[in-house]
């Protein structure tokens, strides 16, 4: 089965409940991504504003045109796709890339990091854009940001739950939306997997939305409340993290690691408005030298979230800074 036909059948399954009483207004972005807003009885719809990450090889298909209904839209994805290859052309249906079989192993998770995690799986390699100083990464030699060919082709297999991209981070700005695409196209041909995203740069969660598995779960790392320049290097402030991360309605984690020297009322604000399902807390296990919070502190932040209701998790790399308090 073609990669195409999994993004369908969620198109259709998710929003299609009543398609001739809706109007559509398809855009073309970037090259890569078109965007459905869709509106019913003449006023736009703002909550079930949709975007469809399509491969940019379906664009030319599909009606540029405003006014259009769903169902054209969705007819005309549907001839292209189940058109023979030959007619299509090379596009995103016909690339070798998109079929299973592929000869790469997927990692098995190991080391400090999610025990519910079973794998690990690196399609874009290469050196992470947000340059942290604590980045574990830059003990490797790590070469241009790139989109591995062999682990696109990767049999992700079932029921595992593989954390996409533990090695650079690839909702970046400088990754292609096209590369995102391929990723989550191999994804969605996998679709009894669970997944795992995480960033530091939720803004691009946005924008490829609803590309993702239904089985996703989706993270940002915030290790305070406060912006620390030379050590964030070029990831967004904190504060856009949030305000990005809290537009997001899906399952949602937090992870604060290394944990920075914070503001205990500022970080819980931030907490309250993402609303997290699981919060992780870890500190830096690699002696960085970074701003760390008193034990105290870091007791008083567990406090208060144990006292709010979340579910958290504390890594062991915590007790060097708490020296066993919490
Ligand atoms: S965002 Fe993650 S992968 Fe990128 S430099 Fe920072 S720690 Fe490393």
């Amino acid at each position: 089965m073609k990669v195409g036909d999994k993004v369908l059948l969620k198109v259709s399954s998710d929003y299609i409940i009543s398609p001739d009483s809706w109007e559509s207004d398809v855009k073309k972005l970037d090259n890569t991504v078109v965007t459905v807003t869709v509106k019913r009885n003449d006023s736009w719809y703002a909550i079930k504003e949709i975007d469809y990450s399509v491969p940019a090889a379906w664009l030319h298909e599909i009606p540029q045109s405003s006014g259009g209904t769903i169902t054209m839209f969705i007819t005309a994805l549907q001839s292209f796709v189940t058109r023979p290859a030959a007619e299509r052309g090379r596009g995103a249906g016909d690339d070798p890339r998109y079929y299973t079989g592929g000869t790469m192993p997927l990692r098995k998770s190991a080391g400090n990091m999610y025990s519910f995690v079973t794998h690990t799986w690196n399609p874009i390699k290469g050196k992470c854009f947000h340059d942290c100083t604590y980045c574990y990464m830059k003990q490797y030699p790590l070469g241009e940001l790139r989109l591995d060919e062999r682990e696109i082709k990767a049999d992700l297999g079932e029921g595992n739950f593989i954390f996409v991209g533990s090695g650079t981070d690839i909702f970046a700005e400088n990754v292609p939306g096209h590369w995102i695409i391929d990723v989550l196209n191999a994804c969605l041909n996998h679709y009894h997997n669970k997944y795992l995203w995480q960033t530091k740069n939720p803004k691009r969660f946005l924008e490829f939305k609803s590309g993702f598995p239904e089985n996703s779960i989706f993270c940002i790392t915030l290790e305070s409340n406060r912006h620390y320049p030379k050590i964030m290097g070029n990831a967004p402030t904190p504060e856009k993290r949030v305000e990005s991360f809290s537009r997001l309605y899906n399952p949602r984690m937090i992870t604060i690691e290394p944990i920075l020297d914070f503001d205990l009322h500022d970080m819980l604000e931030m907490v309250e408005t993402i609303l997290p399902q699981q919060i992780n807390i870890g500190a830096d296990s690699k002696g960085h030298h970074l701003p760390e919070p008193s034990a105290e502190k870091v007791d008083r932040l567990i406090i208060a979230l144990r006292d709010r209701g979340y579910y958290l998790t504390l890594k062991s790399n915590l007790k060097r800074v708490t020296g066993g308090i919490t």
